[in-house]
């Protein structure tokens, strides 16, 4: 690279990690060296990372900030857990791969050209630690015919098996697994044989798969009519179904089995802050990123668990948090030219709109610490009010960077251009993203969970077995002089303590988990925060076993009546494979 990268002054403080943050970081995030052992520590590798990403500042001149200066502020708001990047930022800034982007999204086109060049790209991505989405609506559907060569075709759901096994097969370098989201529009010939295409045990095990529904559809099925399914390559009408039918068993596969979740895309179109450079077609794999074709995005989170102060307004360090949003805002933006992309294409894209997704993780720790229940208004006030913050502060910051850098290239003819507002540096700012390993590495809840369970044991070498606890649950209970050893067996055993009547009230009430919230208001707080958010929200409605599909079907409908997105739902023990037990998932 030209910038140079400055080197770490040698009072640099050294990161105080977590037990769990150190073996993360050590297995997937320090640099290795040929023997396979690390040939960094952690301070190093935070001290890479921010200087990687500070050095594209020297580009230029107007900046408020030095190089080093920027490094060193860029080192503590990471090594204070107050921000982090996602994943292939931490992993990849300042290697010889240089990928840093978390989210990509590649099209399909109708062609075997295409379909392959999709699948090499999808691979090189994968590589890289990047998730990708696809749109498989342009394929022709099953049995339509090939002209070149008078045979027919095999559809969409055939093709989306080849990428599944490449996925497989790309270990993402040793980093993390591939993986994918799938979307086909419910227009789509093939719609129902893709519903049900998870079904089938392994067959797509890289791939979330959402069906796109449009606004049509929802008034065919509030109106229970039918609707048309179209040949993407022909434009023809192939067939009528009725929307009901679709809905229902739509509803039953997610009852089943989590998949698919719906992606409501006239929706996301709408939100389009650049309709001119494309129409959105898939969001990542997560579902919190609609990108257009060949575009990439790299996100953030700021960890609110640290930024309680009771004493303050609404018991938020509104200050503080301004400070972070501003800094993060920046460093985001740095990020998209320290980055390289894997096609030329991808990197052109990327710096036209240079949309960045600043979020949230730890919100269920900031409740507890201030006493409010996930499940309460109190909470989706208080949801509102921060992430209307963040997205006026973000933009404010976005607007600044314009001033110093120049617009993001397609402003003119964005909303925002046609608007008067701005200019930005950034066609958007926030996406909330799930911060899987992020909350690990900065020790807080997920992105805007509640926590999945208040307490658990796991087992670590030689048979022994280890409790982790909630601290701020623990320091409840030992306010309360309610803690004892064999109660938190008793929470580690059942991951909540809602039925537990020998618990004080007031701690049952605020320490609610996953499972205690009720479906509707997990949607609820996916409404407030989507309410002020540029992307989308990834959050899973947990439902318990016992939910039958008119939940589901009720949960779908209120997402879809509350403006959200997109939704996904999950009913406990539903899979095999399930990641988050507590030690009653049936
Ligand atoms: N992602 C991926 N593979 C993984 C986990 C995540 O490709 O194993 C991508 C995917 O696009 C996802 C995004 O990273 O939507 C953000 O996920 P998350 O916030 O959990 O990642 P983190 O930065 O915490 O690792």
């Amino acid at each position: 690279r030209v910038t140079p990268v400055p080197s770490a002054p040698a009072d640099l403080v050294e990161p105080r990690l977590n037990p769990n943050a150190e073996v993360v970081l050590t297995k997937r995030y320090l640099r290795k060296g040929p023997d396979g052992l690390p040939r960094e520590d952690y301070r190093q590798m935070f001290w890479r990372v921010a200087a990687t990403i500070a050095a594209e500042e020297s580009k230029y001149s107007s900046s408020p900030y030095s190089v080093a200066e920027l490094a060193q502020e860029f080192y503590s708001l990471m090594t204070s857990w107050r921000f982090l990047p996602n994943s292939p930022t931490l992993m990849n800034a300042g290697t010889e791969l240089g990928q840093l982007a978390a989210c990509f999204v590649l099209p399909v086109d109708d062609s075997i050209d295409g379909i392959f060049d999709a699948v090499k790209h999808a691979a090189m991505i994968h590589k890289s630690g990047g998730g990708t989405g696809f749109s498989f609506s342009r394929l022709r559907h099953e049995g339509a015919r090939v002209g070149s060569t008078g045979g027919v075709a095999s559809g969409p759901i055939s093709f989306m098996k080849i990428f599944n096994t490449a996925t497989e097969q790309i270990k993402q370098g040793g980093t993390r697994r591939g993986a994918n989201m799938g979307i086909l529009r419910v227009d789509h010939p093939d719609i129902v044989r893709f519903i049900e295409s998870k079904a089938r045990q392994g067959e797509l095990n890289n791939f979330n798969i959402s069906v796109a529904l449009t606004e049509g559809f929802m008034q065919a099925v509030e109106k229970d009519e039918e609707y048309d399914l179209v040949a993407p390559h022909s434009g023809k009408v192939k067939g009528r179904l009725r929307a009901r039918e679709v809905f229902n068993l739509l509803v039953q596969k997610a009852w089943e089995s989590g998949d698919p979740g719906i992606v409501f895309l006239d929706r996301v179109n709408r939100d389009n802050p650049t309709p001119d450079q494309g129409e959105i077609e898939s969001t990542n794999p997560c579902g919190e990123q609609p990108l257009l074709p060949y575009e990439a995005c790299n996100l953030g989170s700021i960890n609110l668990a640290l930024l309680a102060k009771p004493e303050a307004r609404d018991g938020v360090d509104w200050e503080e948090l301004a400070r972070v949003v501003h800094l993060s805002v920046r460093f985001l933006d740095n990020v998209i030219d320290a980055s390289n992309y894997p096609l030329p294409q991808i990197g052109e894209k990327v710096r036209t709109n240079r949309k960045i997704g600043l979020g949230v993780m730890g919100f269920a720790d900031l409740l507890f610490q201030l006493r409010v229940p996930y499940d309460s208004q109190e909470a989706l006030n208080l949801a509102e009010k921060i992430m209307k913050f963040i997205q006026t502060e973000s933009k404010s910051a976005s607007a600044q960077l314009a001033e110093e850098r120049g617009p993001f290239p397609a402003y003119e003819t964005s909303v925002y251009g046609k608007r008067n507002e701005g200019p930005y540096r950034n066609a958007t700012t926030t996406t909330i993203a799930p911060t899987g390993t992020l909350s690990i590495i900065a020790g807080c809840s997920s992105g805007i969970e509640p926590l999945f369970a208040l307490a658990f044991s796991r087992n670590v070498m030689d048979g022994e077995r280890l409790m982790e606890a909630n601290p701020y649950f623990e320091e409840a209970l030992k306010a309360a002089q309610a803690h004892s050893k064999t109660l938190m067996e008793d929470v580690a055993k059942k991951g909540s303590v809602a039925h537990m009547e020998h618990v004080p009230e007031d701690i049952r009430r605020v320490f609610v988990t996953a499972h205690d919230v009720a479906p509707q208001w997990h949607l609820k707080m996916q409404a407030a925060f989507q309410k002020y958010t540029d992307n989308a929200v990834s959050k899973t409605v947990n439902l318990p076993h016992e939910a039958t599909q008119q939940d589901i079907w009720n949960i779908y409908w209120m997402a879809y009546e509350m403006g959200c997105k997109g939704v996904t739902v999950y009913r406990d023990g539903c899979r095999a494979d399930q990641v988050l037990c507590t030690g009653e998932t049936p």
